[in-house]
């Protein structure tokens, strides 16, 4: 050991062993790396802190121990951890979007922990192409000549983007210019896949002579852009796909739509809006639709392309494709939804079921709710009572568009909602909530059904902690 200064304050930290016995005897599940990474990360922040600041007195052991076991817990736990989703939010983006139906998951699973054809063609025994199989179903289901699949819809935008205009000019309307949450740009996203954005028209308004005007030699792809996020509303002025359609056809360059969010199957009758209907946008004239598996498509994160066989062959065929190939966890699971799908079986796919399920089926799972969190509610002091609500769909889907919904909603008397909420969140299993007009709403048109006991751990966990909050242990001296 380096001699040090007989005043260093580091000297009277605790030893590594010392602390990781303490934090060990709170939490004997935690496993023994996390413990001792915990206890090294908060030894090194006092080490540092003592030796910035002056003369501060050294922290407690029992202060070491609570920071240290902070770590350990957070670095030990699985990631992500369920969580509850009582938004009504089914495209939740933070809360990973898209649900997998089980047998999807477990098609996965299988994909994952047995050997499987990925790349053997069964019949001549010679080498196979992954994505024949999905390619295939996800051309039937979306009425297109030719499909692939790639890991999201922002790589497939890049491939797509890179395969057609790589070191030329991609057309966008600046009213299609949008950035969507988790560093999405559409500007930076054409630079980055080697291509050039020439701007048309202006923010309101785009016309079709703006894109006329903007075909130049070296223009190689008109690009169409879903505003997934917002709305535009005023003056405005759009250029309709058949339109745009027309032009691209006219000077023989290929449209590209990135929907986003769109479906395989008609969402109409659900109430839904037909916007996010891939094969519409086809049968509109786009040559190309990109969006993503695990928006209204209801699979897995994928980046599903489709339309004119010679352009999917293109992209299928540029070493981008390779860099953004599928997993085969990734791909058994969308096979399984794509074939779900084409057998008509929607409600299977478990965010269609939730987007069209009748509201009176919503209001009868509010009622199961609320008949077994009540009781609880009402032993804590907390008002409840059933609410009719509209939530969003999430995920870039439908802006604009609310779903009808029924909520339990809970007021406390004593605190604030938002205090409830977060007591909600740090539950044994999280629960997701909204906290509107100062209550604590949970919707229950993304609840699953062993969700609610979930709900009734966390409430009842939520409350006690609020009934005897925790108390700071008593310092102890630390040599
Ligand atoms: C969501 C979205 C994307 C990105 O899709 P990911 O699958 O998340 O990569 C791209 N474009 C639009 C218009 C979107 O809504």
């Amino acid at each position: 050991m380096p001699p040090t200064v007989a005043s260093d304050p580091r000297r009277a930290l605790p030893a590594v062993e010392r602390l990781a016995a303490a934090v060990r005897a709170q939490a004997a599940d935690l496993p023994a790396w996390a413990v001792t990474a915990g206890v090294r990360a908060a030894l090194a922040e006092a080490r540092e802190r003592a030796s910035a600041g002056p003369a501060a007195p050294p922290p407690a052991l029992a202060e070491l121990g609570s920071a240290a076991l902070l770590r350990a817990r957070r670095l030990a736990r699985s990631s992500p951890t369920r969580v509850v989703n009582a938004t009504g939010v089914a495209l939740h983006t933070n809360l990973g979007r898209a649900l997998l139906a089980p047998p999807a998951a477990a098609a996965a699973a299988l994909a994952a922990t047995r050997y499987g054809d990925l790349e053997l063609d069964l019949e001549t025994g010679r080498r196979g192409d992954r994505l024949d199989a999905v390619a295939s179903k996800l051309a039937l289901l979306a009425g297109a000549e030719a499909a692939l699949a790639v890991n999201n819809n922002a790589g497939a935008l890049v491939l797509a983007v890179q395969a057609l205009a790589g070191g030329r000019e991609v057309l966008v309307s600046r009213g299609e210019l949008i950035e969507i949450g988790g560093s999405f740009r559409l500007p930076e996203m054409i630079e980055a896949a080697g291509a050039r954005l020439v701007e048309v028209g202006t923010t309101n308004r785009t016309h079709l002579e703006d894109y006329r005007r903007a075909i130049g030699p070296d223009t190689a792809l008109l690009l169409k852009v879903h505003r997934s996020n917002f709305e535009v509303r005023g003056f405005t002025a759009d250029v309709e796909l058949p339109a745009l359609a027309a032009v691209a056809r006219e000077r023989g360059l290929p449209l590209l739509e990135d929907l986003g969010s769109a479906a395989l199957v008609d969402l109409r009758g659900a109430g839904l809006p037909e916007e996010s209907y891939a094969p519409a946008r086809l049968r509109l004239g786009a040559d190309l639709v990109c969006f993503s598996g695990d928006k209204l498509f209801g699979g897995p994160q994928a980046g599903i392309v489709v339309g004119r066989a010679d352009l999917v062959a293109t992209l299928r065929r540029h070493p981008l494709a390779r860099a953004l190939r599928l997993d085969k966890m990734t791909l058994a699971a969308l096979d399984w939804t794509a074939a779900a799908l084409l057998s008509g079986e929607t409600d299977a796919v478990p965010v269609l079921r939730m987007l069209r399920e009748p509201l009176e089926a919503v209001a009868r799972r509010a009622q199961r709710l609320a008949e077994q969190i009540e009781p609880i509610a009402r032993a804590g002091h907390l008002q409840a009572g059933l609410q009719q609500t509209c939530v969003p769909v999430g995920g870039g889907a439908l802006p604009g568009f609310e779903l009808p919904s029924w909520s339990l909603a809970l007021q406390p008397d004593a605190f604030g909602a938002g205090e409830l909420a977060e007591r909600l969140r740090r539950a044994p299993i999280p629960v997701i909530t909204r906290v509107t007009g100062g209550a604590v709403l949970l919707d229950a048109r993304t609840l699953l059904d062993d969700d609610v006991e979930a709900v009734a751990v966390a409430l009842g966990v939520a409350l006690a902690e609020i009934a005897s909050p925790v108390t700071p242990e008593p310092p102890e001296a630390s040599d």
